[in-house]
């Protein structure tokens, strides 16, 4: 391995997914789904499948998928993308997160990500050499925000793009539309590209919004922002994401994109395009059940003495292990599978500051009701 990517050879996920397989545990770590999507998508790709939809779709992927996706857009939001320009197909928002960061930053730029951030930003910075700077999010009441004023503080002559995630994972913390007011005014002054990481658009709790950071002023221009069909219709396996963004921002993405993978997933693509126009109820009931499970386990995780923070989005809750006297998440989760057969993330692996966030566990929460009930049961022997 490259000494570049030494520091990402496997990632948590997969450890702690073969953890669970390994001691048969419930797998609250890796973040998917257990439940199917939409019925008729589903069907869908299976006859793209019997139809012969089998072949390399067209480089920025099929023109209904690019359509249904700008639609969206424009319907949610009253963005307007250009679906021959201006939308890029992707495996996954993975691969859109990679190409952009690759097709946009020179090697020895700077990257400014907010920590914890998502595993592969990091190693995507890592790939195009160039150089990531973090800067940690900020304690607020039971929860977190962004601290814009150490943002500012952090950005330098060197930096090209600011990543941006909310709903965000791990810490499930949306941003309200002032702190990304302000998040938007310091890219405009700095004159930064933004990549705006909104795979869990859909996914916010107790009537709050997402804010779309390209609808503020001044952030069209200068930002791509990714999803995908992953966390919108329960189809981690398919790897269909999506970038959308100004023309000549979306070329430097295409250009990285088409020798990553060239394309993918052609029987997904009209089935995901279908979903998006025609299960938007789905989207709404798959929220309101993710709300329900969120409270679910995090009173469970707090009737069993954990100190558990606000999680108003994603899949995903964290919670404090210091009241059971453990400040070690990396050990805590290694050994969680074996000892009461439940799996989990240590916090401490989506950061660069590894002791200030080490006492922090991510529990996911997308998961059936008696998965959840019995987890719980697992977890209350903890104490
Ligand atoms: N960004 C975030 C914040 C994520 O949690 C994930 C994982 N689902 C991704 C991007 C990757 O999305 P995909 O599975 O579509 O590649
Ligand atoms: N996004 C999911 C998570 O945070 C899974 C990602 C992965 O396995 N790479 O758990």
């Amino acid at each position: 391995t490259v000494s570049r990517l030494r520091p990402f050879a496997s990632t948590i996920f997969a450890e702690m997914t073969d953890l669970a397989v390994r001691h048969g545990a419930i797998n609250l770590g890796q973040g998917f789904p257990d439940v199917d999507g939409p019925p008729a998508m589903l069907e869908t790709a299976r006859r793209a499948i019997a139809e012969g939809v089998n072949q390399y779709p067209p480089g920025s992927g099929m023109p209904d998928l690019r359509r249904a996706v700008a639609a969206d857009r424009a319907a949610r939001y009253g963005l307007e993308y250009d679906p021959d320009t201006e939308v890029l197909v992707t495996v996954g928002a993975t691969e859109a997160i990679s190409a952009a960061i690759l097709g946009l930053v020179e090697p020895g730029e700077e990257v400014l990500l907010t920590e914890p951030y998502y595993d592969s930003y990091a190693a995507s910075v890592a790939l195009a050499g160039a150089t990531r700077r973090t800067v940690p999010l900020a304690r607020s009441g039971n929860g977190f925000v962004l601290d814009v004023d150490a943002l500012r503080a952090a950005v330098t002559d060197r930096t090209r793009m600011l990543v941006v995630n909310s709903p965000h994972n791990p810490t499930g913390t949306v941003y309200d539309r002032e702190s990304l007011t302000a998040l938007a005014e310091l890219a405009c002054e700095r004159d930064l590209l933004v990549l705006s990481d909104e795979v869990y658009e859909h996914l916010v709790f107790d009537g709050r919004t997402h804010v779309p950071l390209a609808s503020l002023p001044g952030m069209a221009e200068r930002t791509v922002t990714v999803s995908s069909a992953a966390k919108t219709f329960n189809v981690t396996g398919w790897k269909i994401g999506w970038a959308l963004g100004p023309r000549e921002l979306i070329d430097g993405v295409r250009a990285a994109k088409q020798f990553l993978t060239y394309v993918g997933g052609a029987p997904f693509q009209p089935a995901v395009a279908y979903a998006l126009e025609h299960e938007q109820d789905w989207i709404v009931s798959m929220r309101n059940e993710l709300q329900r499970k969120r409270s679910l386990l995090s009173n469970a995780l707090s009737d069993a003495g954990l100190k558990v923070f606000d999680s108003a989005g994603t899949y995903f809750v964290i919670a404090d292990l210091t009241p059971f006297g453990h400040t070690d998440g990396v050990a805590f989760c290694r050994e969680l599978p074996a000892r009461i057969g439940v799996a989990a993330v240590p916090v401490s692996v989506f950061v660069d500051d590894a002791p200030s966030w080490n006492h922090l566990v991510r529990f996911a929460f997308c998961k059936r009701d008696e998965v959840l009930t019995e987890a719980v049961r697992r977890l209350s022997a903890l104490q």
